[in-house]
């Protein structure tokens, strides 16, 4: 049996008919960029996350940047984030001309340890940018309430977490401004690259609609050096069919997490930890494996059909291209930890019962031939 990390093929036949009509209805109409589809899809995320303004944008790494250049943070400014993170997080800090500037992670939800963050605040912050890893929240309370003493924007990178929870209220709506990718797989995902910029502030909004065309309100007239970075009618057209469906997916994910966790627990590994008042949408599944085993433990199940992967094998502050920025391991322990312990099962809403025991039995295997040697 063959077990993918993801799957989107099952989730198309489950709405093939409804997916298939919205592409014919875009075709049939023949607009394509920034057309009703865009502004509806805008409106319905908007009201779903429970913000007033939603902005699609090319992808999420896109987001992230316009999000950043509408709170006018720029060269000489430093953003604070985590270093355990795609390292878009980061990226768009630095095309900014800004400078990230690194906080560990709690080591249990691997999010922001968010007492380490004011130590970190100098009079060069302008920002917070918390990740909702693997679909769970950052603690966010904490981080708004820096952001307020010390004037911060925080724009929350709610990538993996769409439709998740903090404290009741839906991630990416928390913060000044929040930012999600429609990546393929992601949780609310397109089928090709797209992105949106939330926010309830109003000249954010404005300031992100002309950053994605070309700096211009009005055609052919250009206020500032913008981009091309436009959400494409057909994505949205697809979005908007697959919104309907996302709180049974993550439902579903959810359950599949929890049925993970019952045959997990009690072995020799670290199984997913869910804050109480986090509503976690398991984007990921994530174990914690000895790191002197992990490797060993990923082509194991790999020789046995089942697809694993690595979110991710190094903390971004260990990339050739923020290795200039001069952390240490030591600076930052949790990630590095981690980074070197963690392994994501096949997780997806479609993903059975039988899948998950399969996968579980060949993780229990591998845990059971390693006790004997
Ligand atoms: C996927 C992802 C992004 C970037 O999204 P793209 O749409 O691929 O550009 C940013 N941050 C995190 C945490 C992500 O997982």
């Amino acid at each position: 049996m063959n077990i993918p990390l993801f799957d989107l093929t099952r989730q198309y036949i489950s709405i093939e008919k409804e997916i298939d009509s919205a592409i014919k209805r875009v075709i049939e109409k023949g607009h394509f960029i920034l057309g009703p589809e865009v502004s509806i899809l805008e409106e319905e995320v908007a009201s779903y996350i429970g913000i007033d303004f939603g902005v699609g944008v090319a992808n999420g790494t896109d987001a992230l940047h316009l999000a950043l250049l509408a709170c006018n943070i720029g060269a000489g400014d430093e953003v604070i984030t985590t270093p355990f993170t795609f390292i878009a997080t980061c990226e768009a800090i630095s095309y900014c001309g800004a400078r990230p500037v690194f906080v560990d992670i709690d080591p249990r939800t691997y999010t922001i340890d968010v007492d380490r963050i004011e130590e970190k605040v100098t009079g060069d912050t302008k920002a917070i940018i918390p990740v909702h890893l693997y679909g769970q929240s950052a603690e966010m309370d904490k981080i708004m309430d820096i952001a307020r003493r010390y004037g911060l924007k925080v724009i929350e990178d709610s990538a993996q977490a769409f439709g998740a929870d903090y404290k009741g209220k839906r991630l990416g709506g928390i913060g000044d401004v929040g930012c999600l990718s429609f990546f393929p797989t992601k949780n609310l995902g397109a089928y090709g690259d797209g992105g949106m910029v939330l926010t309830r502030d109003k000249e954010i909004a404005e300031k992100v609609r002309m950053l994605r065309v070309h700096g211009s309100s009005k055609k052919y007239i250009h206020s500032f050096l913008g981009f091309n970075s436009r959400l494409d009618e057909l994505q949205a057209a697809i979005l908007r069919v697959k919104l309907r469906y996302i709180d049974r997916w993550n439902e579903m994910r959810r359950e599949n997490a929890a049925f993970y966790n019952s045959l997990l627990k009690g072995d020799d590994i670290t199984i997913p930890y869910e804050e109480n008042h986090n509503r976690h949408v398991y984007h990921l599944y994530v174990i914690c494996i000895d790191e002197r085993e992990r490797n060993k433990c990923q082509g194991y199940l790999s020789e046995r059909g089942i697809s694993t992967a690595i979110h991710y094998p190094m903390p971004v502050s260990n990339q050739d291209t923020f290795k200039y920025l001069g952390y240490r391991e030591e600076d930052l322990p949790n990630s590095h930890k981690v980074s070197g312990e963690i392994l994501a099962l096949p997780m997806y809403p479609e993903l059975t019962k039988d899948e998950i025991r399969t996968v579980c039995s060949n993780l229990q295997d591998f845990l059971e031939n390693r006790r004997k040697s």
